[in-house]
Protein backbone atom coordinates (compact mmCIF):
# COMPACT_ATOMS: atom_id res chain seq x y z
CA UNK A 1 0.00 0.00 0.00
CA UNK A 2 1.22 3.59 -0.73
CA UNK A 3 2.28 5.55 2.35
CA UNK A 4 -0.30 7.34 3.94
CA UNK A 5 -0.54 11.14 3.00
CA UNK A 6 -0.69 13.43 6.15
CA UNK A 7 -0.85 17.09 6.30
CA UNK A 8 -1.65 18.21 9.97
CA UNK A 9 -1.97 21.96 9.71
CA UNK A 10 -4.57 23.68 7.52
CA UNK A 11 -6.87 26.22 8.70
CA UNK A 12 -10.74 26.84 7.37
CA UNK A 13 -13.19 30.41 7.56
CA UNK A 14 -14.06 29.85 11.32
CA UNK A 15 -10.19 31.40 11.59
CA UNK A 16 -7.91 32.98 8.49
CA UNK A 17 -8.71 30.31 5.84
CA UNK A 18 -11.37 31.15 2.79
CA UNK A 19 -12.74 27.02 2.69
CA UNK A 20 -15.63 26.64 4.84
CA UNK A 21 -14.88 23.24 7.28
CA UNK A 22 -16.57 21.52 4.39
CA UNK A 23 -15.26 22.73 1.50
CA UNK A 24 -11.66 22.05 3.22
CA UNK A 25 -12.49 18.57 3.69
CA UNK A 26 -13.36 18.36 0.02
CA UNK A 27 -10.07 19.84 -1.13
CA UNK A 28 -8.18 17.43 1.38
CA UNK A 29 -10.14 14.76 -0.72
CA UNK A 30 -9.10 16.34 -3.85
CA UNK A 31 -5.35 16.56 -2.67
CA UNK A 32 -5.71 13.17 -2.10
CA UNK A 33 -4.72 13.30 1.42
CA UNK A 34 -5.54 10.09 3.69
CA UNK A 35 -4.70 12.02 7.02
CA UNK A 36 -5.93 16.25 7.31
CA UNK A 37 -5.99 18.18 10.71
CA UNK A 38 -8.30 21.33 11.15
CA UNK A 39 -6.36 23.84 13.06
CA UNK A 40 -8.06 26.92 13.09
CA UNK A 41 -6.45 30.08 15.34
CA UNK A 42 -8.04 29.92 18.61
CA UNK A 43 -11.09 28.28 17.92
CA UNK A 44 -12.65 24.71 17.76
CA UNK A 45 -15.34 26.25 16.24
CA UNK A 46 -14.98 24.38 12.74
CA UNK A 47 -14.44 20.52 14.27
CA UNK A 48 -17.93 19.48 13.93
CA UNK A 49 -18.72 20.44 11.07
CA UNK A 50 -15.70 19.00 9.46
CA UNK A 51 -16.29 15.72 10.80
CA UNK A 52 -19.77 15.78 9.67
CA UNK A 53 -18.70 15.60 6.02
CA UNK A 54 -15.35 13.01 6.35
CA UNK A 55 -15.37 11.06 3.67
CA UNK A 56 -15.00 7.08 4.17
CA UNK A 57 -11.11 5.93 4.36
CA UNK A 58 -10.25 9.93 5.49
CA UNK A 59 -8.87 10.36 8.95
CA UNK A 60 -9.56 13.72 10.66
CA UNK A 61 -7.25 15.48 13.50
CA UNK A 62 -9.07 18.11 15.38
CA UNK A 63 -6.74 20.87 16.56
CA UNK A 64 -6.27 24.73 17.01
CA UNK A 65 -2.63 26.76 16.52
CA UNK A 66 -2.76 28.82 19.71
CA UNK A 67 -1.42 32.46 19.57
CA UNK A 68 1.65 32.56 21.93
CA UNK A 69 4.54 34.52 23.09
CA UNK A 70 7.80 33.54 24.06
CA UNK A 71 11.27 34.67 24.90
CA UNK A 72 13.36 34.90 22.01
CA UNK A 73 16.12 32.97 24.21
CA UNK A 74 18.69 36.01 23.65
CA UNK A 75 17.10 38.51 25.67
CA UNK A 76 15.16 41.38 23.74
CA UNK A 77 11.63 41.56 23.19
CA UNK A 78 9.66 38.38 23.19
CA UNK A 79 8.19 37.02 19.55
CA UNK A 80 4.16 35.62 18.95
CA UNK A 81 4.93 32.55 18.46
CA UNK A 82 2.10 29.86 17.74
CA UNK A 83 1.67 26.43 19.23
CA UNK A 84 -0.50 23.44 17.58
CA UNK A 85 -2.52 21.58 19.85
CA UNK A 86 -4.01 18.58 18.39
CA UNK A 87 -6.58 16.21 19.72
CA UNK A 88 -7.62 17.64 23.03
CA UNK A 89 -10.94 17.63 24.80
CA UNK A 90 -12.33 21.11 23.94
CA UNK A 91 -14.81 21.46 26.52
CA UNK A 92 -11.66 21.50 28.83
CA UNK A 93 -12.47 24.79 31.17
CA UNK A 94 -8.94 26.36 30.79
CA UNK A 95 -8.74 26.16 26.62
CA UNK A 96 -12.25 27.25 26.51
CA UNK A 97 -11.53 30.10 29.25
CA UNK A 98 -8.00 31.01 27.12
CA UNK A 99 -9.76 30.79 23.34
CA UNK A 100 -12.66 32.74 24.24
CA UNK A 101 -10.12 35.50 25.81
CA UNK A 102 -8.24 35.51 23.10
CA UNK A 103 -10.65 35.53 19.97
CA UNK A 104 -12.03 38.85 22.08
CA UNK A 105 -8.23 39.98 21.68
CA UNK A 106 -7.88 39.16 18.01
CA UNK A 107 -11.29 41.14 16.89
CA UNK A 108 -10.09 44.03 19.84
CA UNK A 109 -6.52 44.24 18.38
CA UNK A 110 -8.37 44.69 14.40
CA UNK A 111 -10.39 47.40 15.28
CA UNK A 112 -7.17 48.95 16.47
CA UNK A 113 -5.17 48.41 13.33
CA UNK A 114 -8.51 49.26 11.25
CA UNK A 115 -8.71 52.75 12.92
CA UNK A 116 -4.76 53.75 12.14
CA UNK A 117 -4.80 52.87 8.95
CA UNK A 118 -7.83 55.05 8.33
CA UNK A 119 -6.17 57.65 10.42
CA UNK A 120 -3.46 57.76 8.24
CA UNK A 121 -5.89 57.72 5.08
CA UNK A 122 -6.08 54.09 4.31
CA UNK A 123 -9.76 53.73 2.33
CA UNK A 124 -10.57 50.84 5.17
CA UNK A 125 -13.51 50.73 7.69
CA UNK A 126 -14.30 48.26 10.16
CA UNK A 127 -17.93 47.35 8.20
CA UNK A 128 -16.05 46.11 5.38
CA UNK A 129 -13.44 43.67 7.40
CA UNK A 130 -15.90 42.29 9.31
CA UNK A 131 -17.63 41.57 6.20
CA UNK A 132 -15.18 39.14 5.64
CA UNK A 133 -15.28 37.36 9.03
CA UNK A 134 -17.92 35.01 9.71
CA UNK A 135 -19.94 35.03 12.93
CA UNK A 136 -17.51 33.90 15.60
CA UNK A 137 -14.74 33.24 13.41
CA UNK A 138 -11.17 34.56 14.76
CA UNK A 139 -10.12 37.45 13.45
CA UNK A 140 -6.90 38.35 12.16
CA UNK A 141 -4.74 40.31 9.84
CA UNK A 142 -5.89 38.35 6.79
CA UNK A 143 -9.21 39.66 6.76
CA UNK A 144 -8.18 43.23 7.07
CA UNK A 145 -5.90 42.28 4.38
CA UNK A 146 -8.82 41.30 1.94
CA UNK A 147 -10.10 44.35 2.53
CA UNK A 148 -7.05 46.28 1.78
CA UNK A 149 -7.20 44.05 -1.80
CA UNK A 150 -11.04 44.71 -2.05
CA UNK A 151 -10.24 48.53 -2.12
CA UNK A 152 -7.68 48.18 -4.47
CA UNK A 153 -4.73 49.40 -1.99
CA UNK A 154 -3.14 46.29 -2.98
CA UNK A 155 -2.88 43.50 -5.46
CA UNK A 156 -3.29 40.09 -3.21
CA UNK A 157 -3.18 39.08 0.29
CA UNK A 158 0.22 38.46 0.43
CA UNK A 159 1.00 42.37 -0.76
CA UNK A 160 -0.83 43.40 1.89
CA UNK A 161 1.57 41.94 4.48
CA UNK A 162 4.81 42.99 2.83
CA UNK A 163 3.79 46.09 2.61
CA UNK A 164 1.75 47.47 5.55
CA UNK A 165 0.48 44.10 7.93
CA UNK A 166 3.95 42.67 8.38
CA UNK A 167 5.35 42.10 12.20
CA UNK A 168 7.27 45.19 11.62
CA UNK A 169 5.01 47.51 10.46
CA UNK A 170 3.59 50.74 11.92
CA UNK A 171 0.56 49.28 11.63
CA UNK A 172 1.21 46.20 13.53
CA UNK A 173 -0.77 45.61 16.50
CA UNK A 174 0.34 42.75 19.36
CA UNK A 175 -1.95 41.47 21.17
CA UNK A 176 -1.58 39.61 24.50
CA UNK A 177 -1.07 36.16 23.88
CA UNK A 178 -0.75 32.84 26.15
CA UNK A 179 2.82 32.21 27.44
CA UNK A 180 4.02 29.08 25.25
CA UNK A 181 4.70 27.28 28.32
CA UNK A 182 1.55 27.70 29.75
CA UNK A 183 -0.28 26.76 26.54
CA UNK A 184 1.59 23.35 26.29
CA UNK A 185 0.62 22.82 30.06
CA UNK A 186 -3.18 23.68 29.10
CA UNK A 187 -2.97 21.35 25.57
CA UNK A 188 -1.65 18.57 27.60
CA UNK A 189 -4.04 18.78 30.77
CA UNK A 190 -6.65 17.94 28.25
CA UNK A 191 -5.33 15.09 27.03
CA UNK A 192 -3.81 16.56 23.76
CA UNK A 193 0.20 16.76 22.30
CA UNK A 194 1.67 20.08 21.52
CA UNK A 195 3.85 20.92 18.53
CA UNK A 196 5.92 23.54 17.59
CA UNK A 197 4.58 25.43 14.78
CA UNK A 198 6.95 26.74 11.83
CA UNK A 199 9.54 28.02 14.34
CA UNK A 200 12.16 29.33 11.71
CA UNK A 201 9.35 31.13 9.31
CA UNK A 202 11.76 34.12 9.45
CA UNK A 203 10.14 36.05 7.01
CA UNK A 204 7.60 37.19 9.26
CA UNK A 205 9.82 38.27 11.84
CA UNK A 206 11.99 37.53 14.13
CA UNK A 207 12.32 33.80 15.86
CA UNK A 208 13.24 31.74 18.42
CA UNK A 209 16.98 30.61 18.99
CA UNK A 210 17.37 27.01 19.26
CA UNK A 211 17.86 27.30 23.04
CA UNK A 212 13.57 27.76 23.16
CA UNK A 213 12.95 25.00 21.81
CA UNK A 214 15.43 22.71 24.54
CA UNK A 215 13.80 24.42 27.11
CA UNK A 216 10.02 23.60 26.01
CA UNK A 217 10.76 19.88 25.03
CA UNK A 218 11.89 19.77 28.83
CA UNK A 219 8.49 21.49 29.44
CA UNK A 220 6.27 19.28 27.36
CA UNK A 221 6.56 19.80 24.05
CA UNK A 222 5.90 16.69 21.94
CA UNK A 223 7.30 17.63 18.21
CA UNK A 224 8.35 20.44 15.89
CA UNK A 225 6.90 21.62 12.58
CA UNK A 226 9.91 21.34 10.40
CA UNK A 227 8.35 20.98 6.66
CA UNK A 228 6.36 24.13 6.43
CA UNK A 229 6.62 26.20 3.39
CA UNK A 230 8.31 29.53 5.16
CA UNK A 231 11.20 27.46 6.22
CA UNK A 232 13.99 27.37 4.30
CA UNK A 233 16.47 24.56 3.50
CA UNK A 234 18.60 25.15 6.11
CA UNK A 235 16.35 25.99 8.56
CA UNK A 236 15.06 22.41 7.95
CA UNK A 237 18.43 20.57 8.25
CA UNK A 238 18.87 22.86 11.77
CA UNK A 239 15.20 21.50 13.03
CA UNK A 240 15.69 18.06 12.32
CA UNK A 241 18.78 17.97 13.82
CA UNK A 242 17.18 19.28 17.05
CA UNK A 243 14.40 17.29 17.16
CA UNK A 244 16.56 14.25 16.99
CA UNK A 245 18.99 14.93 19.84
CA UNK A 246 15.63 15.89 22.05
CA UNK A 247 13.19 13.63 20.90
CA UNK A 248 10.72 15.43 19.01
CA UNK A 249 8.70 14.15 16.66
CA UNK A 250 8.78 15.71 13.45
CA UNK A 251 6.44 17.06 11.47
CA UNK A 252 5.50 18.73 7.72
CA UNK A 253 2.28 20.23 6.91
CA UNK A 254 0.78 22.79 4.53
CA UNK A 255 -0.26 25.45 6.84
CA UNK A 256 -3.38 25.99 3.78
CA UNK A 257 -5.36 29.29 4.15
CA UNK A 258 -7.50 28.84 1.06
CA UNK A 259 -6.95 31.43 -1.46
CA UNK A 260 -5.14 33.98 1.46
CA UNK A 261 -2.39 31.95 0.42
CA UNK A 262 -0.45 30.28 -2.45
CA UNK A 263 0.48 26.92 -1.07
CA UNK A 264 -1.88 24.35 -1.69
CA UNK A 265 -3.49 21.32 0.64
CA UNK A 266 -0.52 18.75 1.00
CA UNK A 267 2.29 20.75 -0.32
CA UNK A 268 4.46 19.31 2.87
CA UNK A 269 3.19 16.05 4.59
CA UNK A 270 3.48 14.47 7.61
CA UNK A 271 5.60 10.82 7.66
CA UNK A 272 3.02 7.77 9.31
CA UNK A 273 5.80 7.44 12.24
CA UNK A 274 5.59 10.68 13.23
CA UNK A 275 1.79 11.05 13.46
CA UNK A 276 1.41 7.78 15.38
CA UNK A 277 4.09 8.50 17.69
CA UNK A 278 1.77 11.78 18.06
CA UNK A 279 -1.28 10.40 18.22
CA UNK A 280 0.00 7.39 21.25
CA UNK A 281 0.92 10.33 23.30
CA UNK A 282 -2.62 11.68 23.57
CA UNK A 283 -5.53 10.96 25.68
CA UNK A 284 -7.91 13.78 24.81
CA UNK A 285 -10.37 13.24 21.94
CA UNK A 286 -9.36 10.36 19.36
CA UNK A 287 -8.57 10.89 15.64
CA UNK A 288 -12.25 10.14 13.73
CA UNK A 289 -12.37 7.90 10.81
CA UNK A 290 -14.63 8.49 7.90
P1 LIG B 1 -2.65 37.27 12.98
O1 LIG B 1 -3.16 35.90 13.34
O2 LIG B 1 -3.72 38.29 12.93
O3 LIG B 1 -1.47 37.71 13.80
O4 LIG B 1 -2.12 37.16 11.48
C1 LIG B 1 -1.16 36.19 11.18
C2 LIG B 1 -1.68 35.31 10.08
O5 LIG B 1 -1.50 36.00 8.86
C3 LIG B 1 -0.91 34.02 9.92
O6 LIG B 1 -1.52 32.99 10.62
C4 LIG B 1 -1.02 33.75 8.45
O7 LIG B 1 -2.21 33.05 8.21
C5 LIG B 1 -1.21 35.10 7.82
N1 LIG B 1 -0.03 35.58 7.06
C6 LIG B 1 1.17 35.94 7.54
N2 LIG B 1 1.99 36.33 6.53
C7 LIG B 1 1.26 36.20 5.38
C8 LIG B 1 1.53 36.44 3.99
N3 LIG B 1 2.71 36.94 3.58
N4 LIG B 1 0.55 36.18 3.10
C9 LIG B 1 -0.64 35.72 3.50
N5 LIG B 1 -0.96 35.48 4.79
C10 LIG B 1 -0.03 35.72 5.71
FE1 LIG C 1 -3.26 32.05 9.72
FE1 LIG D 1 0.87 29.90 12.33
ZN1 LIG E 1 -1.38 28.19 10.67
Amino acid sequence: MASLRIDLHTHSTKSDGTDTPEGLIAAAAAAKLDVVALTDHDTTGGWDAAAAVLPTGMQLVRGAEFSCVSATGRGGRDVAVHLLGYLFDPTHSTIVAEQVRLRSERLERLHRMVAKMAADGYPVDAETVLSFLPDGASAGRPHLARALVAAGVVGSVNEAFVKLLNNGSPYYMPMSDTPVGTAIDMVRAAGGVAVFAHPLARLRGRCVEPSVIVELASAGLAGVEVDHPDHAPADRALLRGLAADLDLVVTGSSDYHGTNKTTPMGAETTAPEAFEELVSRTAGVGVLSG
